[in-house]
């Protein structure tokens, strides 16, 4: 039987190069526009980015659980007439832009991850929608999706059904690992897939505490920033690092960074054999640890382990 691993993603700029909801705000940007006027509202709205902080408050771009709340409100007020799920789906999720080289990418490096004898299976987490993700053109490639979902009556959407908090994606990535069917209470090792051959994608503050709990683990995590953004880089910087393995540009084109450490990954998720408990390497490094002959034994094991050594490596930067 092949070794399960997964690839863990954040949705809104890790995998695409704009906000999920952007093809709805382009179609109703006059709506919106006579909505967000100024003269009825606080804030004036004159292009689709400009939304998104009457979406979430000013200072926080972060797509959150209020977002999904006031869209409602903008459907239920005929800004956004007519948006249902199949809308949703079926005419905006497709037009959203992803990331380049994404939609070869993805098939890839699951059909590679055959030859290192892994069962490869990507997911993606988001505090966006459900059925926008659904309709992105990469999405038959997931094996689960998980985020916000809205109730539909009559052809209309009514309240909104489930919400995945952005700060707490650590709920949705153990569902996925431990695996479905199962009692509450399961050891770390009985997981279906286990932490340690997990890659996890984000881009911004809001992945920080999944993509730091994957590492910790032992897993691999990975943040991105729009390639060739001076200060996107920095953003990423100052949200994630410390707190991943690598920070690298969006472009999962063949040859390049984010594909030859993600391929770099696998290898690694494919070789492992150590059995080790990385929760106490982690420990260690963050000079968590207090019981003198626990400190030895991790050390005595981080000095002989190659794979642990490598996991446990600072972030490194890629400014491309
Ligand atoms: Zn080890």
């Amino acid at each position: 039987m092949r070794k399960k691993a997964a690839l863990i993603f954040d949705v809104d700029l890790t995998l695409t190069e704009e906000y999920q909801q952007m093809p709805i705000f382009r179609a109703y940007l006059e709506k919106i526009r006579e909505k967000y006027d100024g003269k009825n509202n606080p804030k004036i709205v004159t292009e689709p980015e400009e939304y998104f902080p009457v979406l979430c408050d000013d200072t926080n771009i972060d797509i959150g659980i209020g977002s999904m709340e006031q869209l409602l409100i903008d459907v239920r007020d005929g800004t956004f007439e007519g948006l249902t799920n199949e809308k949703m789906r079926e005419e905006f999720g497709p037009k959203v832009k992803l990331a380049e080289g994404l939609e070869i990418w993805l098939p890839s490096i699951t059909d590679d991850a055959k030859f290192l004898d892994l069962d490869l299976s990507s997911h993606a987490i988001s505090a966006g929608t459900k059925p926008l993700i659904e309709g992105l053109k990469i999405a038959h490639h997931f094996s689960s999706i998980r985020a916000g979902e809205y109730e539909q009556e009559n052809g209309k959407l009514t309240r909104v059904k489930t919400i995945v908090d952005p700060y707490k994606k650590t709920d949705p990535l153990k569902e996925i690992c431990k695996g479905e069917k199962v009692e509450k209470r399961r050891r770390l090792k009985d997981y279906e897939i286990l932490y340690d051959c997990v890659v996890g994608f984000g881009d911004g503050q809001s992945d920080q505490r999944i993509l730091n709990f994957i590492k910790e683990l032992g897993g691999i995590s990975i943040g991105v920033f729009k390639k060739g953004d001076q200060e996107d880089y920095y953003r990423c910087v100052r949200d994630l690092a410390g707190f991943v393995h690598y920070i690298v540009p969006r472009d999962y084109t063949y040859g390049n960074t984010l594909d030859n450490l993600t391929r770099k990954s696998l290898k690694l998720i494919a070789k492992r054999t150590c059995t080790f408990d990385f929760r106490l390497i982690s420990a260690l490094n963050q000079q968590h640890l207090r019981h003198p002959e626990l400190i030895d034994i991790t050390k005595k094991h981080l000095s002989e382990c190659q794979d642990c050594y490598e996991r446990s490596k600072p972030t490194q930067f890629y400014f491309e």
